[in-house]
C-alpha cells in the first residue's frame, strides 16, 4: 500500500450513516432536515504548535475530532459530518492504523460520518471540519449573556495545561495526578449531549480552548457585559488551591468544557440536563452590567491575575 488512494480506502472509507455521498467522489453530498440549519466549524492541529512530537497517534487521532466537536456543543448544535484533511511526511502504516481507530473511536461515539477530506505529503497536521445541525435560528451565541445570568462550566479546568506542564518537565505531580492530566490534555472529552440539550435554557455559551478568562472575555465582549467570579467556586484539583497555581486554571489552554451563561431561574433546568447527560457542572460567578472582569477571594476581595490566554502569535 503505498499510494494516496490506498490510504484514503484503507484507513478512511469507513461506512456511512447518514450521508446521501460519502468518499470517492469529486466531492460528498449532505442531507439537511427541513426547519434545520448547516452549523460549521474547523480546527487545525500542527505538530509542535498543537501537539508534542510523538504523541500517542490514536490519542491524537481522538482529539483531532475531539476538539471539533467541542466548537458544535459550544453552539447547541448536533455534530454529524467531517473532513479530514492531512498531510504526513511519510508513509507510516503503525501510525496510520494508530491514528485512524483514535479517530473512528471518537466518530463512532457521537455519531460523526467522515464524508471527504484530503491526503498529501508534508509536516505532520491535521485539519478537520465538522458539520452539524442546528434547529433554525436556536444557536448558541457568544453575545447573549445578560446582567445577572449565572456563569456555569462544565467539569474541572486547568488539568490540561497541567499534562502539558509535567510531560515538558516544568510541573512535577503525584502519578495518579500526572495520568488524569495527560489523559485529560490527550483525550478530552467534548460536551456534545450538554451542549445540545442547553439550547432552549441558556443565553450564551463558548467552549474553553485558550483558557477561562481569555475565552470568559470573548463573551463579555460580545455581549457588552462583565463578570465577577469566585474563585473558591472554579472546580479544580485540589492541587491548585494547595499550590496557589491559579494560572492553569485561570490562563492554561486545552480544557474544552463549556462555559456558559443562563438565567439564575433556569437553574433546576440546567441542573436536571447535566444529570442526565452525566456531566459536573459548577456556577462560577454572574454577569455584571460593569463591563470588567474581576476575581474575589473567599474574603470578597478582588484579586490580581494574568489577563493573557493563549495567542498563537503573542
Ligand atoms: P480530488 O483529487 O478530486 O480532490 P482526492 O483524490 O483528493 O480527490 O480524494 C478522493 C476522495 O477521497 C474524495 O472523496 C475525498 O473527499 C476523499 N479523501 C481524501 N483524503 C481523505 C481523508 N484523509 N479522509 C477522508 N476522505 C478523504
Ligand atoms: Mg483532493
Amino acid at each position: 500500500m503505498t499510494s494516496e488512494f490506498e490510504i484514503i480506502e484503507h484507513y478512511f472509507k469507513k461506512k456511512i450513516k447518514q450521508t446521501a455521498l460519502g468518499v470517492g467522489d469529486d466531492a460528498a453530498i449532505i442531507n439537511v432536515q427541513k426547519n434545520y440549519q448547516l452549523v460549521i466549524s474547523s480546527d487545525m492541529l500542527i505538530e509542535n504548535i498543537h501537539f508534542l512530537k510523538n504523541t500517542n497517534p490514536s490519542h491524537l487521532g481522538w482529539k483531532s475530532l475531539a476538539v471539533n466537536l467541542s466548537d458544535i456543543a459550544a453552539m447547541g448544535g448536533k455534530p454529524k459530518w467531517a473532513t479530514l484533511s492531512i498531510s504526513l511526511p511519510k508513509i507510516n502504516h503503525v501510525w496510520l492504523k494508530k491514528f485512524s481507530e483514535g479517530f473512528f473511536k471518537c466518530a463512532n461515539q457521537f455519531g460523526i460520518d467522515l464524508v471527504g477530506g484530503d491526503t498529501s505529503k508534508g509536516p505532520l497536521s491535521i485539519s478537520i471540519t465538522i458539520m452539524g445541525e442546528i434547529k433554525k435560528n436556536q444557536g448558541l451565541l457568544r453575545s447573549g449573556a445578560k446582567i445577572n445570568d449565572d456563569i456555569w462550566v462544565t467539569g474541572q479546568l486547568g488539568l490540561a495545561s497541567m499534562g502539558l506542564a509535567s510531560l515538558q518537565g516544568e510541573l512535577k505531580l503525584a502519578p495518579s495526578l500526572k495520568v488524569k492530566c495527560i489523559k485529560a490534555l490527550e483525550m478530552p472529552t467534548p460536551k456534545v449531549s450538554l451542549g445540545y440539550h442547553l439550547s432552549r435554557h441558556t443565553n450564551s455559551c463558548i467552549d474553553i480552548s485558550d483558557g477561562l478568562i481569555q475565552d470568559l472575555n470573548h463573551i463579555l465582549k460580545a455581549s457588552k457585559v462583565g463578570a465577577a467570579l469566585l474563585l473558591n467556586d472554579i472546580p479544580c484539583e485540589k492541587f491548585i488551591h494547595a499550590s496557589k497555581q491559579y494560572q492553569f486554571v485561570l490562563n492554561g489552554g486545552d480544557d474544552y468544557e463549556l462555559l456558559f451563561t443562563a438565567p439564575k431561574k433556569n437553574r433546576p433546568y440546567i441542573e436536571k440536563i447535566a444529570k442526565k447527560t452525566n456531566t459536573a457542572i459548577s456556577v462560577i460567578g454572574v454577569i455584571t452590567q460593569n463591563k470588567t472582569l474581576k476575581i474575589m477571594d473567599q474574603k470578597g476581595r478582588s484579586i490580581s491575575f494574568n489577563k493573557k490566554g493563549f495567542d498563537h502569535f503573542a
